[in-house]
């Protein structure tokens, strides 16, 4: 399983902390992107960075990304893998602009309606140099994975809006990919 930085990935109490992580209140938290081993005789967790050759991202290729922040025009989305190369880590720019312009072809007044902290995208790549830019205009792109803004768990589609399987709060993400919570080769640990 592939898990992000921050993720929690085990207890203290039950397991030690290896490479990859570090412990907060209890806690083993992953401090790299990678796959995740578990040993259960040593009782040791260890994040292992992603190998092999790096992809080299160009336009048109479709990526999965992680918003990191969210200004007033624009979304900075960590890109994390391009799509059916999941295992491969990405070369150089990780870091990626989406305005909000590139949302959709309808009028958005808040890029919030579209996009949370947290949230996994699902984006292609427009530009690539001087700096990496990500659309998600396209029907098939946008949102694949939201969190709970309450509890920080999975949100899952019920009618038009997501709801949180936990709290049961109730959430709106103006563009959804069509993969919305399919299984997809990047996985969010829940
Ligand atoms: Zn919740």
């Amino acid at each position: 399983m592939m898990v992000f930085p921050g993720d929690e990935v085990g207890y203290s109490e039950e397991y030690l902390c290896g490479d990859g992580c570090y412990e907060k209140d209890g806690r083993i938290k992953a401090s790299v992107f990678g796959e995740l081993h578990i040993d259960n005789d040593s009782k040791l967790v260890e994040v292992k960075p992603l190998k092999g050759e790096p992809v080299i991202l160009h336009p048109g290729d479709i990526v999965f990304g992680r918003i990191s922040d969210v200004r007033s025009n624009m979304a900075i989305v960590e890109v994390i893998a391009k799509k059916g190369e999941e295992k491969r880590s990405i070369s150089t720019l990780k870091n990626a602009t989406l305005f909000v312009s590139q949302i959709s072809d309808a009028y958005v007044k808040d890029i919030s309606e579209a996009f949370r902290i947290g949230d996994v995208i699902e984006a292609k790549v427009m530009q690539v140099r001087p700096s990496l830019q990500l659309t998600v205009k396209d029907e098939d792109l946008g949102v694949v994975k939201a969190f709970c803004r309450k509890c920080k768990n999975p949100m899952r589609i019920v009618g038009s809006r997501l709801q949180c399987f936990k709290c049961k709060t109730f959430e709106k993400r103006i563009k959804l990919s069509k993969d919305y919570c399919k299984p997809i080769g990047i996985k969010v640990r829940e």
